[in-house]
């Protein structure tokens, strides 16, 4: 599969047996519609701090087209975003799967952030977001380098996508009126 954005061959990543597809060039990632369902299933009790719910806002979600294609169909993909968070990830329309470039990744730890310190968050949390943030200002690609990687699968899977009926209905509106 190629990059979306300049279609450099992707490198695929196992993470505690979850697969992620990387580009080299641009650190942009892909992650397959089975792989986050398989991220659901794994089960990891230090996982259990996504009990804050990040997009609880279900009116600020928006859809619209995107002029990135999907790696595996080629079609255009949607662009979902919530409200004002600069939080935006390209979901292809036929649910194989979610492309987040580097600036959309960095936007869902911002959120993320500002989400936990309004809360009373544990150490480990804390941690995590801290850890995430120093990736995000090295030059390496941070998938090899983030054990905690998961949780940001498990993020995707439970509050944007699969279980976000919302977000569902809107990439079923904007499929009536595509414009490819
Ligand atoms: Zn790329
Ligand atoms: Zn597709």
């Amino acid at each position: 599969m190629e990059c979306p954005i300049d279609e450099t061959t992707l490198e695929t990543h196992t993470i505690n047996s979850i697969n992620i597809e990387e580009c080299a060039q641009c650190r942009g990632l892909w992650f397959e519609e089975g792989e986050l369902r398989k991220a659901k299933d794994e089960a990891d009790p230090d996982l259990d701090w996504f009990d804050f719910d990040l997009w609880s806002d279900q009116d600020s979600f928006i859809a619209d087209w995107s002029s990135r294609k999907c790696p595996q169909c080629g079609k255009n993909m949607a662009t979902i975003s919530y409200g004002a968070t600069g939080v935006a990830v390209d979901y292809c329309a036929d649910g194989h799967g979610v492309w987040l470039d580097r600036g959309e990744f960095q936007a869902i730890i911002e959120a993320l952030g500002a989400e936990v310190s309004s809360k009373t968050a544990s150490d480990y949390v804390t941690a995590s977001l801290e850890e995430a943030k120093e990736i995000f200002a090295g030059d390496e690609g941070f998938v090899s380098e983030w054990k905690d990687f998961l949780t940001v699968t498990r993020l995707l899977q439970y509050r944007i996508l699969i279980e976000n009926p919302k977000v569902a209905e809107l990439l079923i509106a904007l499929q009536t009126t595509s414009p490819f």
